[in-house]
């Protein structure tokens, strides 16, 4: 499962790293470190505020129970001191027990003074009350009263309590809530320095919610503030409880969701103190909400801060990424603008100026190598219209030579003045007839034709007459052979003719028909008429052979029978030799 998603967020920060610009990512960044940094400073200051507000909390709480408590004690003391200071009046004293009207009048004088003395009376040594303001309980006993008793003894002060004997005297409605006294009480002396009874006052301790009153409204701004007074077992004296019914509860300092201040009175000079205490609370939400808005500020200031540096990281990221920006708007040029060809020198970092150099030196190097490859390719360009152009006109050379070759063979192997082949050509000829003879048995015939008494040719019309009478027999010859024979001028005014494909009759027709033409011919020389005859041997290839130069012997042979026998006729050599004559 972790795998997975962990996988499924690599994925989509490759993604986003792969398609965000490098602008939004830094911009994003920024963003978020500042909200990081407002997030972690608001959670920080909530902290302090708190910690703060309970702090303050805890100062205002202690410093209002603190002067309740002192007025408390401030109050009971002046009681104390009013009811001694008329204990100890140097006039009253022979008249405590013998003059009542005196002191009831003093007493009233006393009580005028502050609305809260409920009834100051005096008590003879056996707890009749002698004196008392507006008389009442005169002549009743209060020997059994807890401040009678204490009285006779010290100045003393009694706990709050209920009303006894004089809540039906003082009440005016049943309604009426149930009268609470504190009482004061103080030996009196007659002039003598004998015990004379006890002075007692009873103040309603009404005051007491009155001074309550009166410090909640010096802290009005204090939202939801209580201040109690309780008694040294904890029970509340004084405070909501109280006007709720919920008399002597037992109160609780440690509320959790209150923020409490106990401060307990300590009485002033010889007023002792009751050991009250009085408790200043607050609910801690009350505490917090102080804290609340200046963290709500804090963060209102942090949001603001977070805004402005988003927006400075907006601008700053520009800045940073627009050199990238500008190398990869030329860079995306270079690959489709052949003009395009080096990018210019960027700055806005380190990085960004080195980048920049490493594109131009990696350019020029491209920029060299395209350079060598154009020079390369131009270069193979030459050479190869050289070659071709070499190609041609050897080609052409070739044709040329092998023309000049075939013309010069064809000159080599001409006899000039036959026009007919010469010897040395016609080996050749005569060599592959017989070799088709050995393999094949294909049969040939040898011819010799030697001119008649041509010396005499010579020696009658000079030696010119007798080259054009050499030439007219050649060009009989070549008239009278098929293409596929072959003759050439074997020497002087001999002649050798190789016939193909021919029985010795086929040879011997065609010696005949070369025989008569040549004999009815007529040479025209210089005004000379001239005629010449020929004679012929004839041989054909035999199983005798051994090559051709045995037939061309046995020919020859012929060609000399028939010189010998009259000329001007053709011999065949062999056992079937014939002869005729012209
Ligand atoms: P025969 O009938 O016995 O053959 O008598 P012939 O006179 O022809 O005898 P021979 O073969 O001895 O003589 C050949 C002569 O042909 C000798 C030479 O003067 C002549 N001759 C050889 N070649 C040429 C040539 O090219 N031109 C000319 N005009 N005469 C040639
Ligand atoms: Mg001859
Ligand atoms: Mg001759």
């Amino acid at each position: 499962m972790a795998d997975k998603s962990l996988k499924n967020w690599r994925y989509f920060h490759r993604v986003v790293r792969d398609t965000m610009s490098l602008r939004r990512q830094i911009a994003c960044l920024a963003a978020g470190l500042c909200i990081l940094a407002v997030a972690a400073a608001a959670f920080g200051a909530s902290l302090i505020a708190r910690n703060e507000a309970l702090e303050e909390a805890r100062r205002d709480l202690t410093l209002i129970a603190g002067t309740m408590a002192q007025r408390l004690d401030q109050t009971m003391f002046d009681r104390f001191r009013e009811v001694r200071n008329v204990a100890d009046l140097d006039f009253l004293r022979p008249v405590w027990t013998r003059d009542p009207a005196v002191i009831r009048k003093t007493l009233e004088r006393l009580q005028s003074s502050l609305d809260h003395y409920a009834w100051i009376g005096f008590a003879s040594v056996d707890g009749t009350v002698v004196a008392a303001t507006k008389g009442m309980l005169e002549g009743a006993s209060v020997a059994q009263r807890p401040w009678f008793i204490n009285g006779l003894e010290r100045p003393t002060a009694e706990d709050v309590h209920l009303a006894k004997m004089l809540d039906h005297l003082l009440r005016t409605s049943p309604d009426e809530d149930p009268f609470r006294f504190v009482d004061v009480a103080m030996p009196v002396y007659d002039e003598t320095g004998k015990l004379a009874g006890v002075l007692g006052a009873h103040m309603s301790w009404s005051w007491a919610e009155e001074t309550r009153r009166e410090v909640l409204h010096n802290n009005l701004s204090m939202e939801d503030l209580e201040v109690l007074v309780l008694s040294q077992e904890d029970t509340v004296l004084v405070g909501q409880q109280v006007e709720d019914g919920k008399d002597g509860e037992v109160f609780d300092t440690d509320l959790a969701d209150q923020m409490t201040a106990v401060v307990e009175t300590s009485g002033l000079a010889d007023y002792e103190g009751l050991g009250w205490k009085v408790a200043a609370r607050q609910p801690l939400s009350v505490v917090y909400e102080r804290a609340n808005d200046l963290v709500m500020n804090i963060v209102l200031i942090g949001l603001a801060v977070a805004l402005l540096g988003a927006g400075f990281a907006w601008i700053a990221s520009r800045t940073i990424s627009r050199p990238l920006l500008d190398l990869v708007t030329v860079m995306d040029r270079i690959g489709r603008d052949e003009d395009a060809v080096t990018v210019p020198r960027q700055h806005g970092s380190r990085e960004v100026s080195q980048l920049s150099a490493s594109i131009r030196s990696l350019l020029r190097r491209l920029g060299s190598v395209e350079e060598a490859e154009k020079t390369a390719q131009s270069k193979l360009e030459v050479l190869r219209d050289e070659y071709s152009r070499q190609i041609r006109s050897s080609e052409e050379r070739n044709r040329q030579l092998g023309a000049d070759i075939r013309n010069l063979r064809t000159l080599a192997d001409m006899d000039p003045l036959s026009g007919l082949l010469n010897r040395r050509a016609f080996k050749p000829f005569a060599e592959d007839s017989f070799a088709m003879f050995v393999r094949h048995g294909r049969p040939f015939s040898i011819l010799m034709i030697d001119a008649d008494n041509f010396k005499t040719v010579n020696d009658r019309y000079g030696h010119r007459a007798g080259d054009e009478v050499i030439r007219a027999i050649g060009e009989i010859i070549s008239e009278e052979i098929r293409t596929t024979d072959k003759a050439a001028r074997f020497g002087g005014e001999e002649f050798i003719l190789l016939l193909k494909e021919n029985d010795a009759n086929g040879a011997w027709t065609l010696a005949e028909r070369i025989r008569l033409k040549i004999a009815s011919n007529v040479v025209t020389s210089e005004a000379h008429r001239i005629s010449v005859t020929v004679s012929i041997g004839l041989a054909q290839a035999g199983a005798s052979d051994r090559d051709v130069e045995d037939i061309i012997a046995r020919a020859d042979k012929a060609l000399y029978a028939a010189k010998s026998s009259g000329r001007n006729r053709v011999c065949i050599d062999g056992p079937m030799l014939r002869s005729q004559s012209a």
